[in-house]
């Protein structure tokens, strides 16, 4: 780089980023901020980058560490895909290792002898590792390039089990003053951002925020009526033979999912911290290395997990926020093809959700802080606008459009009606039960109540002679069901005690004394169409269009490209996404390239994978004619 004279800095740096991503990656261009960040960080400028999943954080720290002399080390949490990173690092010809504790002294001495001679770029490094002096001595012996902190997040208060190892870090910059510092994260909101600049003394990085959007996601949200029917069909019909994460509150929804679904012919492994670490670590490698296996987790699955291809994301609970639903939903299309996050949310998470806060741990500003959140991931259920730019609002970003094309309600608009009679009513059999005391009664005994229906437990209590017994038969049980749900995310009821006794609010007296109207959602008759289906809206997502829609006449093609790539990962104990993405190869099988330099112009098909493999899939191509 010195040699050139009378060109400028700016102009040298910029050819070699992109240089570095023709030679290395072979991709194209840039996307969105990359090049910013890049260029910034090669110029030795710290960083601080909030970009969603999927929004190509992974370059803005590996393409510095290839241009920028010395070795890159990369600091992330996530030690159980470390291997996994470093091996998709190698099959495009960069020298990459990790260290972490699950190394023995062997291991970990042949990579510090590799930091020392100067033969790596990159190096992941566990945080806890750069509390220890030994590491620390063992990286000033070395040259660096830049240090990258990933999963940055981890500085926050609400953060992991690593903050402590985390908030050591601040000591990089006042060691290395003159190595540039990236931090990355994913998690969007602005106390975040503020946590990490504060707790790693990054005041003077340059900030770079990128849109939350992921327009290759399509969020649909629909009422709970027989939930595993509902998630099997969802799955049959349109993510057969896909890759997805169905999440579950509990251990024990997870353990039962799993069995239903492997009963009907789904291939599933379950994942939760009840099971222990070997067969978690066994059926983590397995979702990573197959292809079209579902797995069904807590929320404990997850974070990291650089997957490409996870078709959907099922959430069978609520998520207790809607940062928890974004970056659960967000695992999905990282690759940018077309996913689906799909949710089914009903009256029993409402009272499960509220009764949990109300019974919880923690002191009173915790659970106001927790009724909070859940208010907000109970607006975006229920709101009949588009959930895209709702979820964008609530991270304080301006949506594009007011109505996305790629979202149930946009797809479908839900209907709305005026339910302040409805609610009048509801809200009277409520303030009639309340008068028995001691007696406990859910949403249950109040449908029968309002229906007209004489169970056992309506004559015992006399629920009968109440002038409301009866008064509701306009409507049926889902659409009773669905009026208490609204109430109940609308604040105009709440829940009290461990029995989830349905309870009035402040506000529930001006709708009783007819001072204010509640308007409701209708409850929609069949589901919003799938994301194969129905036509996208016209708002196309320019990801989208670049490689969703194979055709016909490619589709056997792309399946022998992918049955030799199963092979190939197989016999290198690599997963498949390692060797190409699913992007690459339908790329391929659509222009049908003949020679090596005409698949060297394939998207993700850099100088050393072409040299490793282009023979091979040439001979593909050949063979199908
Ligand atoms: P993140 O870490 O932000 O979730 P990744 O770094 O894993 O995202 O990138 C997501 C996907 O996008 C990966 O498959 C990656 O190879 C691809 N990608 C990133 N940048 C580009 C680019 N400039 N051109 C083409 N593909 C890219
Ligand atoms: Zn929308």
């Amino acid at each position: 780089m010195s040699g050139i004279s009378g060109v400028g800095m700016a102009e040298v740096v910029e050819s070699d980023a992109l240089r570095t991503l023709h030679r290395v990656f072979g991709y194209d261009a840039f996307r969105g901020e990359q090049e910013a960040i890049i260029e910034h960080v090669v110029a030795g400028g710290d960083a601080v980058v909030l970009m969603p999943t999927g929004g190509g954080k992974s370059l803005c720290y590996q393409i510095p560490a290839l241009v920028r002399p010395g070795t890159g080390v990369v600091v992330s949490p996530l030690i159980a895909l470390m291997q996994d990173q470093v091996d998709a690092l190698r099959a495009l010809g960069v020298r990459a290792g990790f260290m972490n504790s699950t190394q023995d002294f062997d291991e970990r001495r042949v990579v510090e002898a590799e930091l020392l001679a100067g033969e790596l770029d990159v190096l992941y490094l566990a945080p806890e590792r750069l509390r220890l002096d030994t590491t620390l001595n063992l990286l000033s012996r070395a040259e660096i390039s830049v240090f990258a902190i990933d999963e940055a997040h981890c500085v926050a208060q609400w953060g992991h089990d690593f903050r402590p190892d985390y908030l050591a870090l601040s000591v990089l910059g006042e060691r290395w003053p003159d190595v540039p510092r990236i931090a990355l994260t994913a998690t969007a909101t602005d106390a975040t951002h503020r946590e990490i600049t504060q707790r790693l003394a990054m005041q003077d990085a340059k900030h770079f925020v990128a849109s939350f959007d992921r327009p290759n996601i399509q969020y649909r949200i629909v009422p709970k009526s027989d939930p595993k029917k509902q998630l099997l069909t969802f799955l049959k019909e349109e993510h057969d033979g896909d890759a997805g994460i169905v999440y579950c509150l509990s251990r024990r929804s997870v353990e039962q999912i799993a069995e239903f679904l492997s009963a009907h012919g789904v291939e599933t492994v379950p994942y939760h911290a009840g099971l222990d670490a070997g067969t978690r670590a066994r059926n983590q490698a397995r979702f990573l290395r197959e292809e079209g296996l579902v797995v069904v987790a807590t929320i404990a699955f997850g974070m990291g997990i650089d997957k490409p291809d996870v078709r959907f994301v099922a959430h069978l609970d609520l998520p207790k926020s809607v940062e928890g639903y974004y970056q659960e939903t967000g695992r999905a299309g990282r690759d940018g093809l077309p996913s689906t996050a799909w949710m089914a949310y009903g009256l029993q998470d409402v009272v499960q959700q509220r009764k949990l806060i109300q019974s919880g741990e923690g002191d009173e500003a915790f659970r106001r802080r927790s009724a909070a959140h859940l208010d907000a991931m109970l607006a975006l259920c229920e709101t009949v606008q588009c959930r895209r730019a709702q979820l964008l609002r609530y991270f304080g970003q301006d949506p594009t459009d007011a109505s996305c094309g790629n979202c149930d309600t946009c797809l479908t608009p839900p209907e709305t009606w005026d339910g302040t009679i409805a609610a009048q009513k509801v809200l009277s059999t409520v303030v009639r039960l309340k008068r028995e005391r001691g007696q406990k009664f859910g949403t249950g005994q109040i449908v029968d109540i309002l229906l007209g229906r004489k169970t056992a437990k309506v004559i015992q209590f006399d629920h009968d002679q109440l002038s409301v017994f009866g008064i509701g038969e306009e409507l049926g049980e889902p659409e009773w069901r669905g009026v208490i749900r609204q109430l109940l995310a609308q604040d105009l009821l709440a829940v009290e005690g461990e029995y989830g006794t349905l309870v009035l609010t402040e506000a529930s007296a001006a709708v009783l004394g007819r001072q204010r109207d509640v308007p409701l959602r209708k409850e929609p008759k069949k589901p919003a169409g799938s994301a194969r289906s129905t036509p996208r809206g016209e708002r196309k997502a320019k990801a989208v269009a670049a490689a969703a829609d194979l055709p016909e006449e490619a589709t056997p093609l792309f399946e022998a490209l992918r049955a030799w790539r199963a092979e190939q990962a197989r016999e290198q104990g690599v997963p498949a996404y390692v060797i190409f993405h699913d992007a690459t190869l339908r790329e391929i099988a659509v222009a049908r390239p003949t020679t090596v330099a005409e698949l060297g112009g394939i998207s993700g098909v850099g100088e050393k994978k072409l040299a490793t493999y282009g023979e091979g899939v040439l001979e593909v191509l050949a063979e199908q004619g």
